[in-house]
């Protein structure tokens, strides 16, 4: 069996080398792995729509995208579903592979060594450019880690798990101190 290719990687094969030379797409990408934390991500049943924008320029190709799909995940109080439509974008520089920059980029001058992850430098592979980077970036850095239904949602009775929103306001339980409980039928050695 052939390993299967990730659907994020994109063939530039329509785009002239020529810098200036601009094409745009449409991707709609349905067969992806889920994307995003346990209590929210992109179910891998919903589809990820890219529309991208790709200019040849001197050194590589610039992607410029807007992601548009829905979060699904629920709430972190109530536990009722969730559902964020996330629209973002990105930009990333691809360079050639044959480019020499990227050679001497990696060695790492003294200059170079404070250089965090979300300036490395991405290359192409042939004709190939991976956007699963960039588009995971995007999405993840903007999904709430404790989604809410509501941002007022008042969440569970912590004794019962009902909803408040579905209780009476005088809803409550008999407060039974534990540290008195474990003491019931205990007789004191005194009488
Ligand atoms: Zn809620
Ligand atoms: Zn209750």
């Amino acid at each position: 069996m052939a390993t299967s290719i990730s659907p994020f990687k994109f063939n530039t094969h329509d785009v002239p080398r020529r810098a200036g030379e601009m094409r745009e797409f449409f991707l709609e990408i349905d067969d992806h792995e889920p994307l995003g934390f346990d209590v929210i991500s992109i179910p891998d049943y919903e589809p990820i729509d890219i529309e991208l924008r790709l200019e040849s320029v001197a050194e590589g190709i610039l992607a410029t995208g807007r992601i548009q799909a829905e979060a699904i995940g629920e709430c972190t109080r109530c536990l009722d579903p969730v559902e964020i439509s996330i629209d973002e974008s990105f930009q990333d520089l691809f360079l050639y592979e044959e480019d020499p920059r990227q050679k001497r980029s990696k060695k790492g001058s003294p200059a170079n060594e404070e250089l965090d992850d979300s300036d490395e430098v991405k290359t192409m592979e042939g004709e190939f450019i991976d956007l699963e980077p960039s588009v995971r970036d995007a999405i993840i850095l903007n999904l709430p880690l404790n989604p809410l239904c509501d941002p007022d949602c008042p969440g569970l009775c912590p004794t019962c798990g009902v909803k408040w929103s579905e209780l009476p306001d005088d809803h409550a339980h008999e407060v039974t101190d534990i540290r008195w409980s474990g003491l019931e039928g205990w007789k004191s050695p005194r009488n």
